[in-house]
């Protein structure tokens, strides 16, 4: 595994869980507002997976789970051995994925590697703009049905950044989740590093006020949406 850092000790990460949280190394997508531009490309490996499986065996008496986060952990090809792993420790595993690989995820799911999902919807999932990630509507649209029919609970959530996220964006995130339990909406925070650093002067941030009311529209379809 490719780790790029770990963060000790959540208890937002990994719903109703004490958690650590274990960011991977690269991913293949260009989100410009991606607050992780260091985890984004490939580079030394600071964090070797010895000394992370180290630390979760002596923590295990005070955490419950291990959230897998990115980066895009999916495109590492080590990730359902990790997983196993993890396990095997003891921990319930949360992913947190981008949606871009359905079969790394049908087949943690359905060799029961995981205990939680979290997909990121970052626009309408049909269509996703280049900047983001060129060419993976249907592999976000398969992820999505397969997450339907999951056995285990699951979460979607959308960072709302314009332009990729609007009213319309957040009818067709919410017609695409129907059927599913929860949908979060989260603020786009521009002030901090992110991976395009133009696009923190050029864009508006979203208020509250249309989050709230992306909430509303998101609500005719979903029982649960709430904003974080
Ligand atoms: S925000 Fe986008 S670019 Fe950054 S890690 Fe997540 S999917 Fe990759």
């Amino acid at each position: 595994m490719r780790l790029g850092g770990m963060l000790k000790n959540s208890t937002l990460d990994y719903p109703g869980l004490v958690s650590a949280v274990i960011f991977t190394q690269g991913c293949n997508f260009t989100c410009p507002y991606c607050h992780n531009p260091h985890l984004v490309s490939f580079f030394g490996t600071p964090l070797t997976e010895e000394a992370v499986l180290f630390f979760l065996r002596k923590r295990r008496p005070f955490l419950d789970g291990v959230v897998i986060s990115g980066g895009e952990p999916t495109i590492q090809p080590d990730l359902a051995e990790f997983c196993k792993q993890l396990q095997s420790l003891g921990y319930q595993v949360k992913l947190d994925t981008n949606g871009s690989d359905p079969e790394v995820v049908r087949n943690l799911i359905e060799r029961k590697l995981i205990n939680y999902l979290a997909l990121d919807l970052k626009s309408d999932p049909g269509n996703y703009p280049l900047e983001i990630a060129p060419s993976r509507g249907e592999a976000i649209l398969t992820t999505i049905a397969l997450l339907k029919r999951a056995a285990i609970p699951y979460e979607f959530r959308t960072t709302c950044a314009a332009p990729f996220v609007n009213r319309e964006t957040i009818e067709r995130i919410a017609q695409a989740a129907r059927g599913s339990a929860s949908l979060f909406l989260q603020p786009c925070h521009l002030e901090r590093d992110l991976l395009d650093s133009v696009f923190m002067h050029t864009q508006p941030r979203l208020s509250i006020a249309e989050i709230e009311e992306f909430c509303l529209v998101a609500g005719s379809y979903l029982p649960t949406v709430v904003r974080r």
